[in-house]
């Protein structure tokens, strides 16, 4: 994971194996970020071999990518690349390069995955309000609505 995805994480997934780079976890304690804590937690540091991040770097040069990528981004993909592990970032040109490395990647956009939305469901005849959600309106039999929770 990037510095990127884990700003868009409210939390790791339970069954997820999370790794990230020292430049990283620098990033992450320079923005004093409170959620850092939480994360730290489930999350493994690791260090690519310095042959594979030269690859990356190799590779970044051929694309165009490599004034854009950071040294951050460069640690991330080479950790990738060795792991065999998919990267989470929402960064352009760690994906545009990934693609290029063959490494798999996914958006963090989790946050309407990891965060259990919670519904009420609406009578649009009667307008009484359900916290389960049942075929109809079990007062007058009206077709329910799906509101969000507040
Ligand atoms: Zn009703």
């Amino acid at each position: 994971m990037d510095t990127s995805a884990l700003f868009g994480l409210e939390q790791v997934p339970p069954e997820w194996e999370a790794f990230i780079t020292e430049g990283v976890l620098t990033e992450l304690e320079k923005y004093g970020d409170r959620r850092a804590e939480n994360l730290l937690a489930v999350l493994k540091v690791s260090q690519a071999t310095s042959q594979t991040v030269r690859k990356v770097m190799q590779a970044a040069k051929g694309t165009g990518d490599s004034a854009r990528l950071s040294p951050v981004d460069v640690e991330v993909l080479a950790l990738a690349l060795e792991l065999e592990a998919v990267i989470i970032t929402d960064d352009y040109s760690i994906q545009n390069l990934a693609t290029v490395l063959k490494v798999a990647y996914r958006p963090s956009g989790m946050k309407g995955i990891t965060k259990v939305i919670r519904w009420n469901y609406l009578c649009s005849g009667c307008g009484k309000v359900f916290k389960e959600q049942h075929p109809d309106c079990p007062v007058c039999g009206s077709p329910l609505r799906t509101t969000r929770r507040r």
